[in-house]
């Protein structure tokens, strides 16, 4: 593609609200335009990175014996009647009327319709598995659409739906599908974990979240720096510590004038936050409980919530804390004073003595024994991070940000079931088909490509889904120069490379900033004074030194770096 017949419209002002590093690139570097809230069109440029993205997303697909269908995006309510989502899917689903008052919705995921479509001819379980997938565009009425491609209300997806006799049959196919991402994954070039969404629940996980590390990720992650385990922080298990061996002496109250915070008593009593618990009052199902942690720790709402059996938590109020409690807020204990409940995590039943509140104005407890000197329901209350072992092999965790790429589920028969999508076993014994489903955000995974792979100056395209792998400039003017370019341009065209040649009549700066800002992976540039000795400049985006090579070398060195680098030639 020659430059000057290019679609490329480039911004040099993006607008405020585009803070996100894709959001902003993508509109920079002319890739996407937005059409209204959450809604984009694909430019050329980030046209040809979104089908590479799909085309390595369906190579796998098809690699791992799944088939491809393509479903409506518009379709009738009774489908999610039967289901029961019509209603609770609630106002994410986008509702429609057409002339006749029938009633519609544009698809925000497909597992009615593929449940549908399978009833319809599968009644034998001679017939299964089946493992069946599209890639179209989904809708969801999402309530802040926001970070360009990130999260959008009309989005490209891969969902595929597995069929199978058995939960044990659903699971290889799960097993199946899990290998397959992983190639998409890693042949997209993303850095990921994946993170089990029911991590530390027996009999292994039937849910998988792929995430992908980015600064900006929504989604707090830990994962092992030695080992595959890595879960979302609400679900991430804390470890017990060693049990303190020597005995600890009766806690004594301790005059602590205007402390009131970790920090200012473990500074006053000459001891580290670690050796202090935290009282935090909440009100879990109405009621207000003191939940406990190490000074040191934070307690995660989630792991509290999922300890008390209670529906909805919050923090209670000073108001709250004064009515249910003895003691003044600031300096409340488990020890004497609070009647209501207790719970405290893990880290404080190492048998230690502890610092805490008094139940009295400037007062403290210290050497407070958990068991000994008060009673608490113990559980895994708080969130890991950096400083936390594995509890899969011991190792240090490191804390990430992530978004989501991918989603993997085994089903069970939660819709066949419902929607009477049967079939009969080898004794003739009518069952519901037991189903997983497993999703691809394709248009999210070019923006969390983009969040992983960029600089100052713009996007650092991986090689397998850059819009061209290489660009051709000129520095300098000539007809030496432009005639070498354009043999260069048609060389590696016929080789089978994807090139732009920035053909326009710009200065080498202003040529060289816009290659830097749409990513091409590797630049040639032909100046003068190369060309006298029969040489051009080649350089890749991530690297800060070009290096000289031959004229004649340069198409076939460019061709293996496009296939070292996981990116394809063409055909001729
Ligand atoms: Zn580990």
């Amino acid at each position: 593609m020659r430059y000057t017949h290019a679609f490329v419209p480039t911004l040099k002002e993006v607008p405020k609200d585009a803070v996100t590093p894709s959001h902003v690139l993508l509109l920079r570097g002319g890739f996407v335009r937005m059409v209204g809230a959450g809604i984009y069109e694909m430019l050329p440029l980030g046209l040809r990175v979104l089908t590479k993205v799909a085309a390595i997303v369906r190579e796998e697909m098809d690699r791992a014996g799944a088939q491809e269908v393509l479903m409506p995006a518009l379709l009738p309510k009774e489908y999610f009647d039967e289901s029961g989502r019509w209603d609770s899917f609630g106002d994410t689903l986008l509702r429609l009327k057409d002339r006749k008052g029938g009633e519609y919705h544009l698809g925000p995921t497909h597992e009615e319709i593929i449940t549908d479509m399978v009833r319809r001819d599968v009644k034998s379980y001679r017939q299964l598995p089946q493992n069946l997938y599209q890639v179209q565009m989904k809708f969801r009425d999402e309530a802040r659409p926001r970070a360009g491609l990130l999260r959008c209300r009309e989005f490209m997806m891969k969902d595929a739906y597995s069929f199978d006799v058995s939960e044990e049959k659903a699971r290889q196919s799960y097993e199946s599908m899990r290998e397959a991402y992983h190639r998409i994954f890693r042949r997209v070039g993303l850095d990921y974990r994946v993170v089990a969404a029911d991590a530390g629940a027996m009999g292994g996980s039937t849910s998988a979240e792929f995430q992908v590390l980015a600064q900006n990720g929504e989604d707090a992650i830990v994962a092992c720096t030695a080992c595959e385990y890595a879960a979302n922080v609400e679900v991430a298990a804390s470890l017990r510590g060693a049990r303190v061996t020597v005995e600890v002496p009766a806690f004594e109250r301790v005059q602590t004038p205007a402390r009131k915070t970790i920090e200012e008593v473990a500074t006053f009593l000459g001891k580290p936050a670690s050796a202090t618990m935290k009282a935090l009052m909440m009100v879990a199902d109405g009621a207000v409980v003191m939940v406990l942690v190490r000074g040191d720790h934070d307690a995660n709402e989630v792991k509290v919530a999922k300890a008390l059996g209670a529906s909805d938590l919050r923090m209670a109020t000073d108001v709250e804390i004064r009515a249910a409690s003895a003691g003044p807020v600031g300096f409340l204990g488990p020890v004497g004073g609070w009647t209501g409940k207790v719970v405290a995590d893990l880290a404080l039943d190492d048998g230690g003595g502890y610092v805490s509140g008094a139940n009295e104005v400037d007062h403290h407890l210290t050497n407070v024994v958990l068991g000994r000197d008060f009673q608490a329901t113990v559980a895994d209350l708080r969130t890991v991070g950096d400083a936390d072992p594995c509890p899969s092999c011991g190792a240090a965790l490191k804390s990430y940000r992530g978004i989501e790429g991918g989603h993997i589920f085994v089903l069970g028969t939660h819709y066949s079931a419902k929607m009477r999508c049967h079939f009969l076993d080898e004794q003739n014994v009518e069952k519901p088909i037991v189903m997983g489903c497993y999703g691809i955000g394709v248009s999210r995974l070019v923006a969390t490509t983009i969040e992983q792979h960029h600089d100052g100056d713009g996007i650092r395209w991986p090689m397998s889904v850059a819009p061209y792998h290489v660009v051709v400039t000129t520095a300098g003017k000539g007809d030496d120069l432009d005639g070498a370019a354009e043999t260069l341009y048609r060389g590696l065209t016929e080789r089978g490379v994807e090139v732009m040649y920035d053909d326009r009549d710009e200065r080498p700066g202003v040529k060289f900033k816009d290659a830097d800002l749409i990513g091409f992976p590797l630049r040639i540039t032909v100046g003068k004074r190369g060309l006298a000795e029969g040489k051009v400049e080649l350089k890749a985006r991530a690297e800060k030194e070009a290096v000289l090579v031959p004229l004649e070398e340069v198409v076939e060195r460019v061709a293996s770096m496009v296939r070292d680098q996981g990116g394809r030639l063409r055909s001729a």
